[in-house]
């Protein structure tokens, strides 16, 4: 289950869908990681709750785990 709520969701999928569009997707969830370190978070729960989304890289991030989608 993702360890974080719908705002901080948010504005996780704000920052790496700005990232791929400007700098694009490398098969990693390396912006994803740069925003939850820059808020303190714990980056391995989120990369599993994000997984578990389907988001296994930025761009299917920003594709598969829409807060809207998530938290209904
Ligand atoms: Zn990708």
């Amino acid at each position: 289950m993702l360890p974080i709520g719908r705002e901080q969701l948010a504005a996780l999928v704000d920052f790496v869908d700005g990232l791929v569009l400007s700098e694009g997707c490398d098969h990693t969830l390396r912006h994803a990681r740069s925003w939850a370190e820059g808020h303190d978070l714990d980056w391995t729960p989120v990369a599993a709750g994000l997984a578990e989304l389907g988001g296994y890289c930025d761009c299917e991030v920003v594709m598969n785990c829409d807060p809207e989608d998530v938290f209904g």
